[in-house]
């Protein structure tokens, strides 16, 4: 466990501790009033062990009451979490299924626990405290290796009847498409998420090895990575950023969907894909604005990066904990 802090206890008496569950590692902080993250401490996600993962939460929330007082733990979780945010039904990267967690930690914190959806968590933290501030109707959609997604709506968090809505990335945009982990085919994440990228990149690199020379910088194709793209792309390379206009292409016309039923104000595109700024962003605006439903006849939302990053989960978890 490695612990940091960034600033002595405050001691304002409404402090909570968010956790973010990974497929790699467990992130926890102690959060103010303020979305201001005091201390931090991770460790390794324990793999295949339910028991395990509730273990390595309640150490890290024991590791930061030492030096905080605090009285709520919220912990985001990557799957779908029930309606009274207690349970996690199902988990695809962890060994969850229907797994009492809140009750779980709870009974070894004894402190009140809620668990919340992870990309829930990032879009509550990016509305009160980050990029969709001040915005009461809002969409956040995290592009990652898929794309996850968390609604605001009139300033709640919008959870759906069964508490599984916003999984935006599964949303159909081609018939009869690419085969989704989902079990669907032509899903949303499947052309605008950073598995996308790399899929279009290595699709260009097989069709013109000479064109994808730079990006390649001498890897093979099947070792392209997002990342690689991403550099390639900020360094100029053309064919690396016609693979961000191809997938900033299909986020923005997802937007433009999502706009016929919601009509937010703002969207923000958080994830890691994300750290590529304009690259992605600057084209899915362009498409956005193309695909919208009565184009210059109504108002249209921003299009913006989200300013939290990688602690976005864990502020949010943290804040929803003290709701
Ligand atoms: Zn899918």
């Amino acid at each position: 466990m490695t612990t940091g802090s960034a600033a002595a206890p405050e001691g304002d008496g409404d402090l909570a501790i968010g956790v973010d569950v990974g497929g790699t590692k467990v992130a926890a902080g102690v959060v103010d009033a303020q979305g201001r993250m005091l201390a931090s401490a991770r460790r390794p996600t324990p793999s295949h062990a339910p028991a395990e993962v509730a273990d390595a939460i309640a150490e890290l929330v024991a590791g930061l009451r030492q030096e905080y007082d605090v009285r709520a733990v919220g912990i985001g979780a990557a799957g779908w979490i029930d309606r009274d945010r207690s349970t996690v039904l199902f988990a695809p990267n962890l060994a969850w299924r229907d797994e009492p967690l809140r009750d779980v930690v709870a009974e070894r914190v004894g402190l009140p626990v809620v668990v919340e959806n992870d990309a829930n968590a990032m879009a509550w933290a990016e509305y009160r405290f980050g990029a969709g501030r001040g915005q009461a109707d809002l969409v956040c959609v995290t592009v990652g290796t898929g794309i996850g997604g968390g609604i605001v709506l009139d300033g709640r968090l919008h959870r759906g009847a069964f508490g599984i809505g916003a999984e935006m990335g599964h949303m159909q945009v081609v018939p009869g498409g690419h085969l989704c982990g989902c079990g669907n085919h032509g899903c949303w994440e499947q052309y605008a998420s950073g598995r996308a990228l790399v899929r279009v990149a290595q699709e260009m690199a097989t069709a013109s090895p000479e064109a994808a020379r730079r990006m390649l910088a001498g890897r093979a194709v099947e070792e392209l990575s997002g990342p690689d793209v991403t550099a390639a792309a900020q360094d100029g390379d053309p064919a690396a950023v016609k693979c961000f206009e191809e997938i900033g292409h299909w986020l923005g016309q997802g937007l433009a969907s999502l706009t016929a039923i919601l009509d937010p104000g703002r969207f923000v595109i958080g994830g890691g894909v994300s750290d590529a700024g304009d690259l992605l962003v600057g084209p899915a605006r362009a498409q956005y604005r193309a695909g919208l439903s009565g184009r210059g006849h109504r108002p249209e939302a921003d299009v913006v990066v989200a300013t939290l990053g990688s602690s976005a989960g864990i502020v949010g978890a943290a804040d929803l904990a003290r709701r």
